[in-house]
């Protein structure tokens, strides 16, 4: 097991896929998950498709099948989360169409249900416990930042009466977005209370809105070792992406239209992004969206990326599932 994830720590980027259950009711229907490898393979069939054309293997570092736990989902993120108290930066991103599971794997379902919890409060309760752990050692301090990028606009969900911004830490390259100090787990579920109802503010509703912006939580850890007074800085990003589904230009109009194309271009652009950093590439293009130039610092060089991609094994859904798994064979 620590072998395993000592392997997964080694490459930077890491792509694991995740398939939704079939919600209430719906067990008996058909699946286009086909199988699942033990090695990181999907295959996914085209029921309406016969012979060797209706079959398509995709691979990735890892598969998790509609049993699999949140607990087992972070057990697998555990390592590069620990990481981030020594010293070092890491991106975690849930990508895939909307009701695909993306809020599920972050977030979770119910936040009062602590074996639901998603991999953020999971990540942070996480932290909080190393680092006291290590007291006597290392003085840790952690802050968080929320925002919300919609049609390539930036917006500071932590907004509140007293902003509380703190200077020991590296802010997020968002120059007013507020980053609160957080001591506990109690403190950061305070906060994701305060972010959802600023992220309620304006939108019609909430569910709409949510699918159609990027959601960025921000962890920034800060630690002195009290021996010799040496700083380490770390950052977590993890971040709940807009729906990928490709909405139709030909029934689009307007604002619903304008969405479209912010979401299709950030998504695009950090998918070059990614592709760009797994080929080495000397040129990584992170001007082209607000979500690549804000998380710029967290991606690449010694940043350790995870993309979670979602899929809904519905056969309506197949031909988004099969454009995600284009996108993340892509970057992985
Ligand atoms: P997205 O954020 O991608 O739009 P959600 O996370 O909101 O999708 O998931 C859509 C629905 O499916 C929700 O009702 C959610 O509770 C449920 N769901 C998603 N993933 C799982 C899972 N792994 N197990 C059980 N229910 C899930
Ligand atoms: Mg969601």
């Amino acid at each position: 097991q620590l072998y395993n994830q000592i392997q997964d720590l080694k490459g930077t980027i890491r792509v694991y896929c995740r398939v939704r259950p079939f919600l209430s009711g719906g067990s008996d229907k058909q699946s286009t998950v086909d199988y699942i490898g033990e090695n990181g393979n999907i295959m996914i069939v085209n029921p309406k498709k016969q012979g060797k054309e209706a079959r398509r293997v995709f691979s990735f570092n890892r598969v998790f099948g509609t049993n699999v736990t949140q607990q087992q989902i972070y057990a697998d993120t555990q390592p590069l989360i620990r990481s981030v108290l020594d010293g070092f930066n890491a991106c975690i991103f849930a990508y895939g169409q909307t009701g695909s599971g993306k809020t599920y794997t972050m977030s979770g379902p119910d936040l009062t249900l602590e074996e639901t919890w998603g991999v953020n409060y999971r990540a942070l309760h996480d932290l909080f416990q190393i680092s006291k752990a290590r007291m006597d050692v290392i003085e840790y301090e952690i802050g968080v930042q929320m925002i919300e990028i919609y049609n390539e606009q930036v917006r500071d969900l932590l907004i509140m009466d007293d902003i509380r911004n703190h200077s020991q830490l590296n802010g997020l390259n968002v120059p007013d977005a507020s980053l609160v100090p957080v001591q506990c787990t109690q403190d950061v579920l305070e906060l994701m209370k305060i972010g959802q109802k600023n992220r309620a503010v304006g939108a019609t509703a909430l569910n709409e809105r949510s699918s159609r912006s990027h959601s960025v939580l921000t962890v920034h850890v800060h630690g002195k070792e009290l021996v010799s007074g040496s700083i380490l800085r770390g950052c977590l990003h993890l971040v709940d992406l807009a729906g990928s589904e490709r909405v139709d230009k030909s029934e689009a109009v307007g604002e619903r239209l304008k969405e479209a194309q912010h979401i299709n271009r950030s998504l695009s652009a950090l998918g070059d992004v990614i592709a760009a950093l797994s080929q080495k590439s000397t040129h990584i293009p992170y001007r082209n969206s607000k979500l690549t130039q804000v998380l710029q610092d967290s991606l690449g060089g010694q940043a350790k990326t995870l993309m979670f991609v979602h899929i809904n094994p519905e056969v309506n859904a197949l031909g988004e599932t099969i454009s995600t798994l284009k996108f993340a064979e892509r970057v992985a």
